[in-house]
């Protein structure tokens, strides 16, 4: 049996230098995040918002909290004063309470827009031409506390490699249409899970989302 940091040396040794590791540790206890801690590990991303609350009072305040799960409008304000990141924000209506939230905060919040890409399974994310509209229609103006960074995608849960890379092609390739056309600042694409991160290394990803493969089976 390998131990977290084993783990977590052993993805950081795989993975470009361009590409970060964010070590996914929701449903995990806070012993397992401060191991990874101690092995040099700073970026956590966790899924529930009062999970998160507790886990970020209780650990090192120089950890990154990321929060990738879906977020619901009334519990923005909850995270909004220490979040570094929201992976998921996948709505008109959730752009607008964090951009209401971070004001009030008097803070810019990180965000990545969550594309639908994957067969089945979540219902949230925007389309490819739901994200042109936001730029074109010079929605994201409207929210100056909102900085998006980049995408967040998932590919569908398959055995077949070749779906998977041809999703996550099709996302990276997307991305580098928002860069060119759209925002040249924006920098990070999120996609890459336990089954399938290495595949969206080589289609380009710049922050992979590893939670079972550091921790562990989660008992939800
Ligand atoms: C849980 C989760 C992950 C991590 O999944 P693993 O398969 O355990 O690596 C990554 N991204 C999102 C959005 C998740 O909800």
């Amino acid at each position: 049996m390998l131990s977290i940091a084993e783990r977590i040396e052993y993805i950081n040794r795989r993975l470009p230098e361009t590409t970060q590791l964010l070590a996914i540790s929701k449903f995990h206890p806070a012993s397992f995040i401060q191991e990874a801690y101690d092995a040099g590990q700073r970026l956590f991303g966790e899924s529930r918002e009062q999970e998160l609350a507790q886990k970020q009072a209780e650990l090192p305040k120089d950890i990154q909290w990321h929060f990738i799960g879906h977020l619901q409008t009334n519990k923005v304000k909850y995270i909004a004063p220490y979040v570094a990141m929201i992976h998921s924000v996948d709505s008109l209506r959730l752009l607008e309470e964090i951009d209401k939230q971070a004001k009030k905060c008097e803070r810019t919040i990180d965000c990545l827009l969550e594309l639908h890409v994957a067969q089945e399974e979540s219902k949230f994310g925007f389309s490819f031409d739901e994200v042109r509209n936001l730029y074109e229609e010079k929605w994201l103006e409207k929210f100056p506390k909102v900085r998006v960074r980049g995408l967040m995608g998932m590919a569908s849960n398959t055995d077949d490699d070749m779906q998977v890379r041809m999703e996550f092609a099709s996302i990276a390739s997307f991305f580098n249409e928002v860069q060119q056309k759209y925002d040249a600042s924006v920098d990070t694409l999120s996609m890459g899970m336990t089954n399938d991160w290495k595949i969206a290394v080589e289609e380009g990803s710049t922050m992979v989302r590893i939670g079972s493969f550091i921790f562990g089976e989660r008992n939800y």
